[in-house]
């Protein structure tokens, strides 16, 4: 299998494959860039249906890790890991445990932590053959929840800071009876609800599940919406919190919002849709950078010492990220995904 000329490789450091028969495991870490610090990335387990669909999305997200960790201002660099398998058939503690040791025999190169597939249980089985495993423990939070290792709230609270920072730019007000679209009621999306509904905003809300839409409508005062219809809404803001290539073909011509700000990973379909935001007039907040409350959550875990206040403090640097971004596209009349892929570029380019 191709590697050095396939069409996602980037110059990437290191591409390990292992393979463990006994345990069942077969699996593939890359680790993309550690300029900035050792690589940091969640470890995925997905039914891919052969290992070149798997070095294919394992090459892809490594990258896009070394683009978030730079733009969230961490001593990171970018990788990820793959599972090829089915989490809710093929899962075994055992395999969990090779892959600590796989994890492991790259000696700090790479870090893992929780993406699709894998939850915190695996990652404690791992993390008794590891060091090198991130999100098994919470020491600090930036609010009142418990601690578990969950990186939702640090996440949402991220976005938050990070809407609320668009809107200013955008509109130039504050959250006040500002009209918010969110796609997906999951945990970061409903917790996004929560801060918004606090900050004064008119939330409409939809998931193709009930549950999340019906506490938002009781608890948050919230209008529940069909998932067909959330885009299209008379709204200021859209909140992509479900998943991936939301802002496609189909959903760009029918946006009436001003700004685009949510969670969910990879919102545009392609790269040249933030260029079409841009001449409609529709700031975008770029994903990985609104989105990188849960990597500096996971990063403050790790850290010898840090506090609430610290963590709290550096994920809201996001809002001020992002105002270098808007500042920086209007000035250079760019997208603003493209300008924060020349930001992420400059920074993970030099040594740290
Ligand atoms: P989640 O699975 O808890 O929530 C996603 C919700 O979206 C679910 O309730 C699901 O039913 C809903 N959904 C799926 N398809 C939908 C559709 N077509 N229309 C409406 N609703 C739909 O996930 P999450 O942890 O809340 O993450 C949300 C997004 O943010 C994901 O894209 C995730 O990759 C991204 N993200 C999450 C974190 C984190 O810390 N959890 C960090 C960075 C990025």
């Amino acid at each position: 299998m191709a590697v050095f000329d396939h069409p996602e490789f980037d110059n990437h450091e290191h591409v390990a494959f292992y393979h463990d028969e006994e345990a069942g495991l077969s699996a593939i870490i890359a680790v993309h860039n550690t300029n900035l610090g050792p690589a940091l990335g969640g470890c995925r387990m997905w039914p891919y249906i052969n290992s070149a669909e798997a070095l294919n999305d394992v090459l892809r997200l490594s990258k896009g890790m070394s683009y978030k960790a730079a733009m969230a201002n961490l001593k990171l660099g970018g990788g990820k890991s793959v599972i090829i398998g089915d989490p809710r058939k093929a899962k075994t503690p055992q395999m969990m445990t090779a892959m600590g040791k796989f994890v492991d025999s790259l000696g700090g190169k790479y870090f893992t932590a929780e993406d699709s597939g894998i939850s915190v249980t695996d990652l404690q089985l791992m993390a008794e053959q590891s060091d090198y495993i991130a999100g098994v423990k919470a020491q600090y939070h930036f609010a009142g929840e418990q601690p578990d290792g969950n990186p939702a709230p640090s996440t949402a609270y991220g976005v938050f800071v990070g809407l609320q920072a668009a809107v200013k730019y955008a509109l130039n007000r504050d959250l006040t009876g500002v009209k918010v679209a969110i796609q997906g009621m999951g945990h970061v999306g409903f917790r996004l609800a929560k801060h918004l509904s606090d900050a004064g905003a008119q939330l409409f809300v939809t998931d193709i599940y009930p549950e999340g839409v019906e506490r938002a409508v009781n608890e948050l005062g919230a209008t529940a919406v069909a998932p067909q219809d959330i885009y299209a809404l008379d709204v200021d803001v859209v909140a992509p919190c479900a998943m991936g290539a939301s802002i496609n073909d189909e959903t760009l011509p029918t946006i009436k919002a001003k700004v685009i700000a949510g969670a969910a990973n990879n919102q545009l379909a392609r790269e040249e849709i933030g260029d079409t935001l841009r001449q409609q007039g529709i700031l975008y907040a770029p994903d990985y950078v609104i989105n990188a409350g849960g990597v500096i959550d996971i990063y403050h875990q790790r850290m010898e010492t840090s506090t609430n206040e610290a963590l709290r403090t550096h994920i809201e640097q996001i809002g001020e990220t992002l105002n270098e971004i808007f500042e920086r596209a209007d000035k250079e009349h760019k997208a603003t995904n493209r300008v924060a892929n020349v930001i992420a570029e400059e920074r993970f380019a030099h040594k740290g």
